[in-house]
């Protein structure tokens, strides 16, 4: 056994493995090795200790749960919970005017979460978290499960709170894993004592009581749209864990891969990980606080400094707001394409490779003149005439890969999708795939900083096969045709050039030369106006 116990105090226990579930969120994609670390308290304590420098922002779902707390453990009202919050903690007003609505909305959502179970209609708040545990001679295995928890009569209910809607097509839906993992994990739970949650010390569980019903209820913040998700017997809810959690948890468990992709953006191990590249200088800037950067934050930030610091926050945004005609006549070519890439045997994509109906393809998306429809399916009929896929076979095509790399002078984790990453006979190909109605003219670092960042990536030797490095196409589908260009990736002006491209777009995040809100322009596209108060300041 790798733990002691105190005199007087509770085991110790330096080989815990405690799974929250949040945690199995995505389980597929996510990294083992950062898994590993993640689930083991006391190694990701030990891994955090020395990494001094991660930035903490505020969330704005842990907002809500400190006033939702106030709300159903202090009887408070509503709006009184959000005074009392709003004095206690000073936060953002963005998220004081977000975590109202999302209040009014909760409220709402309650009579009609109680239709749902008409027979006990009142339920009581849980303020104890819910967890299990199995120990044995090598190890303490924990699971414990985050929401919101009620309980009377047998019936165990949590409410899973989601920024957005969770009806409708475009709701937000937790993976039916992670409802397993909840709802397995609820059918045994016992109430967790104690305040926080000790890295070396087991968990300590009240009596168990056992439970006759279970459901999991998501909640959208949004409008106060529900979804029951499970609503059955604690065998019921067992078997679902076995059956759909246990098995792709247990193989996470088990792999010590490396896994590059958004699991590194936040990973303790990223500095050291043989999995991702360092790039010493990569950005051209300095930054002591750990960062993620990607073209699109860079974008975002170069808007409207707080534009970025929303989405960090996780606040919900307007997605429509944000984009142009062209933004999603450009998502749905990127998206069809990319289906066509992701065959299997690999096929280069014919001219009939379109979709059959122009207006069934771009329902939901295109306007009713049909002209942005139609421009998208001569672009993807245009791209057969330059689809590299020709010849290619076995593990030579990845479409929208993520490359990550670590910049230790900028401590910044660089996070780039790329549109389409092919291997020939000369070794790794990035392509980058853009529409636009006209070719671009002026200088194309600038414009696609994604080239930019390519280029640079080539340069460190990144994806570079046997002394070949990477090489960078652009695909520019437009109005008049494809134009195919392959960039230079030696040549020392287009290293120069795409230095500068890369150093300007992120130099703002990282000197903080500008921050705060950017009014103006970049409000029109902005998905936080509802939310921001420099914004309505703007409109008045
Ligand atoms: S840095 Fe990325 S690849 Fe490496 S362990 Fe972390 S998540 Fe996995
Ligand atoms: S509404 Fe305007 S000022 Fe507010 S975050 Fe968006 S772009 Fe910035």
């Amino acid at each position: 056994m790798t733990g002691s116990t105190e005199p007087g105090g509770q085991a110790t226990h330096a080989g815990i493995v405690r799974i929250q579930s949040w945690q199995v969120r995505g389980m597929r994609q996510r990294c083992p090795a950062r898994f590993a670390v993640d689930v083991r308290p006391a190694v990701a304590h030990a891994k955090a200790g020395a990494d001094v420098g991660r930035t903490r922002s505020a969330s704005a779902l842990s907002a809500l749960h400190a006033v939702l707390d106030l709300i159903e453990f202090d009887q408070l009202s509503g709006d009184a919970a959000i005074r009392r919050w709003t004095e206690k903690s000073d936060p953002d007003p963005t998220l004081a005017r977000w975590a109202a609505q999302a209040v009014r909305a909760i409220q709402e959502a309650e009579p009609k979460i109680a239709a749902t179970r008409p027979d006990t209609p009142v339920l009581e708040p849980v303020s104890r978290s819910w967890g299990r545990q199995r120990l044995n001679a090598e190890d303490v295995y924990e699971e414990a499960v985050v929401g919101r928890r009620y309980e009377a009569d047998g019936i165990r209910e949590l409410r899973l709170l989601s920024t957005n809607s969770v009806a409708g097509a475009a709701r937000e839906r937790t993976d039916d894993a992670e409802i397993a993992f909840l709802v397995g994990v609820t059918a045994g739970a016992r109430p967790i004592l104690g305040g926080r949650w000790d890295h070396q010390r087991r968990f300590s569980l009240g009596r168990f009581t056992a439970p006759e019903r279970i459901r999991v209820v998501e909640v959208g913040c949004a409008d106060g749209s529900i979804d029951v998700r499970f609503d059955g017997s604690p065998a019921e809810a067992l078997r679902l864990y076995e059956d759909e959690a246990a098995g792709p948890l247990a193989e996470l468990l088990a792999d010590d891969s490396y896994r590059p992709g958004y699991d590194c953006a936040k990973c303790l191990l990223v500095e050291s990980c043989p999995g991702v590249p360092s790039v010493p200088g990569l950005l051209g800037v300095t930054g002591d606080t750990r960062r993620t950067w990607s073209v699109t934050s860079g974008r975002e930030h170069q808007k409207c400094p707080d534009r970025y610091r929303f989405g960090e926050m996780f606040l919900p945004r307007e997605r429509a707001a944000e984009d142009s005609d062209g933004t999603r006549r450009g998502r749905a070519v990127h998206s069809w394409i990319a289906q066509r890439h992701d065959r299997r045997p690999i096929q280069a994509c014919r001219a009939s490779d379109v979709p059959a109906s122009s207006e069934t393809w771009s329902a939901g998306w295109a306007g009713r003149d049909g002209i942005e429809a139609r421009l998208g399916v001569q672009m993807i009929g245009d791209h057969a005439l330059v689809c590299p896929l020709a010849g290619l076979a076995g593990d030579t095509v990845r479409t929208e890969h993520l490359v990550v790399a670590f910049d230790p002078v900028a401590n910044a984790v660089i996070v780039a999708k790329t549109d389409l990453l092919y291997r020939d006979d000369h070794g790794w190909v990035l392509r980058e795939i853009k529409t636009a109605r006209s070719p671009e003219t002026g200088d194309l670092l600038t414009k696609y900083p994604q080239l930019a960042l390519a280029v640079l990536l080539s340069e460190a030797g990144v994806l570079a096969e046997e002394g070949a490095p990477l090489r960078v196409e652009l695909e520019e589908l437009t109005g008049s045709g494809p134009v195919l260009a392959t960039l230079d990736v030696s040549s020392d002006a287009v290293l120069a050039a795409a230095r500068r491209a890369v150093n300007r777009l992120a130099g703002p995040m990282f000197t903080m030369e500008t921050s705060g809100p950017n009014p103006g322009k970049a409000c029109a596209d902005c998905g936080f106006v509802r939310w921001c108060p420099a914004a309505r300041k703007t409109a008045a």
